[in-house]
């Protein structure tokens, strides 16, 4: 098992078979996870596949297509 952080050191990763894709990170400093202390890099934003209500047929978030991680919904109206 490997053991990654971010460059702030707030956010760990432990790699258990899937390595943390370029959209993991900390949202604190903003960087990936890194083996070592200069492989840090700009974290790029997620990208989701659009999921859909089973029942209602409705937009429901999405999966992100590197990380697998789920997002939320995206509110379509400004407020
Ligand atoms: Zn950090
Ligand atoms: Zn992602």
């Amino acid at each position: 098992m490997n053991y990654l952080r971010c460059k702030c050191g707030a956010a760990e990763y432990f790699e258990s078979g899937m390595p943390p894709q370029p959209c993991q990170g900390c949202s604190e400093c903003g960087t990936t996870y890194a083996y070592a202390p200069d492989g840090h890099k700009p974290l790029i934003p997620h990208d989701p596949k659009p999921q859909f209500d089973r029942n209602t047929g409705e937009p429901d978030g999405g999966i992100c297509k590197r990380c697998f991680r789920r997002i939320k919904r995206v509110q379509s109206e400004a407020a």
